[in-house]
């Protein structure tokens, strides 16, 4: 039988597709429907190693062309990804379950966004600096770190394989990528098309496997430096084991963001806001504010806007360009985030919306309805962990200082959001949050212009903007002696 989205092989290496039949056989499942879409073999060692030397001897030459040159390749593969946007989103959509109507405009788009910012900046970006030191000087060069490796979660697999690629790329590195069991195919695609835009080979491998694959990746000597994009579990592993050899790393870990709701915000907007950051994706992202404070002067109204709102939301088929709502990613995922339903409905939370699986969706496939609790304490296992899923907490405040406090009571510092027509007030708020990247009056948007990352225990290193290039590079210093050696001896 043949399987709806069967690529040609596992694994892309040295600008070709690899199989080796050796390695432990698993498959992808369309979460939609639980049907099996294609079967993969996870990397063996000699796949790794075959990605690692590929990388490795790619790069010295890489490395060596302008930087103007590094950025046309990838300038073209955003063309490439923008031309073929439709069929990458039908990709991503049988990948993650995610709606077409969110994959057509938020992930081959964001990943070509990603290639094209990161190839127009490659010229300038890279430069280092002149110090002057009296007749004597110095000068600083930014150089590539060599070998990285890009592990992927399984929300944004297009735009991870970007994120991840796009700043290594133009620094002049290789990069061995590596996607989450979950959502294989999308990543292989990316490396195709850089080959079709002129990427040398070897420069962009991608293999798969999961939790064991992973640390055969980190542990290999001829690897400089590991992107992981994944849970606080899996970083303090991953950042330990790098620790072990030194290498350089970036962490975008979970989070369990604040969004904060004052009583005199656009209340419709702050619902909005509310909505995207709760529901897009199923839930299933990392910078979602999911613990929403709502002043209690308006906590009535906002509920009752909220509740329609949701309730209204169209949960179905992800192809159908009118489905807003999708399944989870994953048949364990589903399992996961109805048990924090139920832990939040015995731990006395409010059920305002949802609260189970939609009736409306017939089938195997790992739906979640948007659920909306109110009357959720700081304490409750709700608020405390995070859930990625469509669930929403609403906590009640009365004053600022207050929710500050509470806001940052949590292990976590990915994002946070204020919404308010105060001016100093949205000001001092996010100047007081801690967390990496904040929203005023608006959540979620990440443009590849700005800086994203976490702090605490959200994890270190930033993507996107001018702060990802220096952290796929480093900075040589030269002193440049002008005259002779003074010596005292
Ligand atoms: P996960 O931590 O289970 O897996 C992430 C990746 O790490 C996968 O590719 C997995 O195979 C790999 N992995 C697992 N154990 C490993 C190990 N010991 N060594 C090396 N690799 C290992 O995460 P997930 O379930 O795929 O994704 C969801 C999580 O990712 C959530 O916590 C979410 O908040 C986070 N996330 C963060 C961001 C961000 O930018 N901050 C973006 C998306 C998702």
């Amino acid at each position: 039988m043949t399987l709806k989205a069967q690529p040609i092989a596992s694994h892309f290496i040295d600008g070709e597709y690899v199989e080796d039949t050796d390695g432990t056989v698993f498959e992808s499942i369309y979460p939609a429907t639980g049907e099996v879409i294609a079967r993969l073999h996870a990397a063996t060692p000699a796949i790794v190693e075959q990605a690692i030397a590929s990388a490795k001897r790619a790069q010295p030459e890489w490395a060596a062309m302008s930087p103007t040159a590094r950025g046309r390749i990838l300038k073209r593969a955003a063309d490439i990804m923008r031309e073929r946007n439709r069929e990458l989103s039908e990709l991503e959509t049988l990948d993650t379950g995610k709606p077409i109507q969110e994959t057509i405009v938020a992930d081959p788009t964001s990943g070509a966004d990603s290639f094209e910012f990161f190839g127009g900046i490659a010229a300038a970006g890279l430069n280092g600096s002149y110090i002057p030191l009296g007749g004597d000087f110095a000068y600083t060069k930014r150089v590539p770190l060599g070998v990285c490796v890009g592990i992927g979660a399984w929300n944004y697999p297009q735009q991870i394989a970007c994120w991840k690629g796009a700043p290594a790329l133009v620094a002049g590195n290789a990069m061995v990528f590596k996607p989450s069991e979950n959502t294989p195919l999308g990543a292989l695609k990316i490396a195709e098309i850089l080959i079709e835009a002129g990427l040398p080979k070897g420069l962009y491998n991608v293999i798969q496997g999961d939790r064991e694959t992973g640390p055969l990746l980190i542990n290999h000597p001829d690897v400089a430096k590991v992107s992981l994009t994944g849970s606080v579990p899996t970083g303090r592993k991953v950042a330990a084991a790098a620790a072990g050899n030194l290498k350089h790393v970036t962490m975008e870990l979970g989070g369990k963001s604040p969004m904060i709701v004052f009583e005199d915000a656009d209340i419709d907007s702050a619902i909005g806001g509310a909505m995207l950051g709760n529901f897009y994706s199923t839930g299933q992202v990392c910078s979602n504010g999911t613990r929403v404070f709502v002043n209690r002067k308006i906590k009535a109204e906002f509920l009752k806007r909220l509740k329609a709102r949701t309730e209204a939301m169209l949960i179905g088929d992800p192809m159908d360009e009118a489905t807003q709502v999708g399944p989870m990613a994953s048949w364990a995922q589903r399992e996961k985030v109805l048990s924090y339903i139920e832990k939040g409905k015995a731990e006395g939370a409010t059920l305002v919306a949802g609260g189970g699986i939609p009736n409306n969706v017939s089938g195997e496939g790992y739906y979640v309805q948007p659920t909306v609790f109110a009357d959720v304490t700081d304490d409750m296992t709700i608020a405390r962990e995070e859930i990625f899923g469509p669930v929403m907490c609403v906590l009640d405040f009365d004053d600022e200082a207050e929710v500050i406090a509470r806001a940052n009571d949590t292990e976590f510092g990915l994002s946070g959001g204020v919404f308010t027509a105060d001016l100093t007030r949205a000001h001092r708020v996010v100047d007081q949050l801690e967390a990496g990247t904040l929203w005023i009056n608006t959540y979620n948007l990440c443009p590849v212009e700005i800086p994203f990352g976490g702090s605490k225990q959200s994890g270190f290193g930033r993507e996107n903007s001018l702060a990802a290039l220096e952290h796929y590079s480093e900075l040589k210093t030269v002193y440049v002696g002008m005259g002779p050696v003074q010596a005292p001896y």
